[in-house]
């Protein structure tokens, strides 16, 4: 069996419902609601991260009065001063989650709480305040309510939530900054992959990292993305989708995407995943990936994975699929992992459908939620 990891063990302490919580982000009134028409518009074309909804939460630390300024204000740029220290060193840290229409109308999330447990823990690396774990619910829930029309319903579709935090105090000393603005906002977004699962192609960095040990690799910070942008442009220049990074320390052992985990699934059926080592980002689709397979049966395991032992076992036949997970395409096949040195094709599997079907039909209701990992936000 495997042993609970701390963020997990975090997630499932008991929360109070979306009942008791709404109301802590106070909803300021909106002049310029979008109108049904351009509503409509958006929902016929749903992307990615590129169309937002009307409102965004929105909250203010100071050393004197700590979280205050709780509200629900209307989505729209911030003024932030040219000296805002994040601008200059980057402290900053992120989440990313759904919310999901379920059939009868009432929407959901999937484990808020280890999304809360997960923005504190980057809180801790980043030395920014941490927000309570009532306030981050809070404020998913009163978004979500305040934009409940922004919910879709079409299959695999969801409202995708981005809470972040950022240092907001305007000073160009290097040091923590005295002031913070925690926000979200959430992008109504379709299905990742319209016509079903896409395989990507996957290129392995030996050039570059995007952590390193003592780094900030096992949090959800925009710095560890920023060092895995350039060769991402030049992997896709080379027409490849993804990077896959190795780790820092030897160059030899597979670590993860630039924002994905990584499984490989054996040919005997077992799944295998790198264990945590510390540049790691603890995913919650890993996480909840490794737990209901291991309830199935499925010989689960975290391990150290050599890039030459999956490449040789790609070509031995010994590994028979590979994927990457995370909130926003939930699971992704890898068809073709490359360097310098080789270039081999996997092969489509039905256990990446599976996994993506099994998850899926557990976040929309459509499969009992035996983990308790679903959280209403509201009623139809
Ligand atoms: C967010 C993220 C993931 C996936 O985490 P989920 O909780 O499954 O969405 C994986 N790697 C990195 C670097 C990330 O930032």
């Amino acid at each position: 069996m495997r042993q609970p990891t701390e963020l997990e063990l975090l997630s499932t302490q008991p929360v109070p419902s979306a009942d008791e919580l709404a109301g802590t982000f106070a909803r300021q009134p909106h002049e310029n609601l979008t109108s049904d028409q351009e509503h409509a518009r958006v929902f016929s074309r749903l992307g990615f991260g590129t169309d937002f909804t009307d409102y965004m939460a929105h909250a203010t630390w100071s050393a004197e009065e700590g979280w205050h300024k709780k509200i629900i204000e209307p989505y729209g740029p911030l003024s932030l001063d040219p000296a805002g220290s994040v601008l200059h060193y980057g402290q900053e840290v992120f989440e990313g989650m759904k919310a999901y229409r379920h059939d009868d109308g009432s929407i959901w999330t999937f484990r808020p709480t280890y999304n809360a447990a997960r923005i504190n823990m980057s809180c801790r690396r980043l030395a920014i305040p941490e927000i309570p774990v009532k306030d981050f619910m809070a404020s998913i829930v009163d978004l979500v309510r305040a934009d409940a029309r922004w919910v879709p319903s079409t299959p695999g579709s969801s409202l995708y939530l981005r809470p972040f935090i950022f240092a907001s105090e305007s000073f160009l000393g290097v040091r923590a900054a005295s002031r913070y603005e925690y926000l979200v906002i959430a992008s109504p977004s379709g299905a990742y992959f319209s016509n079903g699962l896409k395989p990507i192609n996957v290129w392995v960095d030996r050039d570059y990292h995007r952590a390193g040990p003592g780094g900030m690799g096992e949090v959800k910070t925009g710095g560890n993305y920023a060092a895995s942008l350039l060769p991402k442009v030049q992997a896709h220049e080379a027409g490849y989708d993804e990077v896959l990074f190795l780790d820092a320390a030897t160059n030899t052992n597979i670590d993860e995407l630039g924002g994905m985990n990584v499984f490989v699934v054996m040919a005997d059926g077992s799944v295998k995943t790198p264990k945590l080592n510390g540049n790691i980002l603890p995913g919650g689709t890993r996480s909840s990936i490794l737990q209901f397979l291991e309830s199935e049966g499925v010989k689960v395991s975290e391990e150290t994975l050599s890039l030459r032992g999956v490449v040789a076992g790609i070509a031995s036949g010994e590994v028979a699929e590979m994927f990457a997970c995370g909130t926003a395409a939930v699971v992704t096949p890898i068809g073709r992992l490359a360097s310098e040195d080789f270039d081999v094709e996997v092969p489509l599997g039905e256990r990446t459908s599976a996994i993506y079907e099994e998850l899926t039909a557990i976040q929309l209701g459509h499969r009992e939620d035996r983990f308790g990992w679903l959280y209403k936000i509201m009623d139809a």
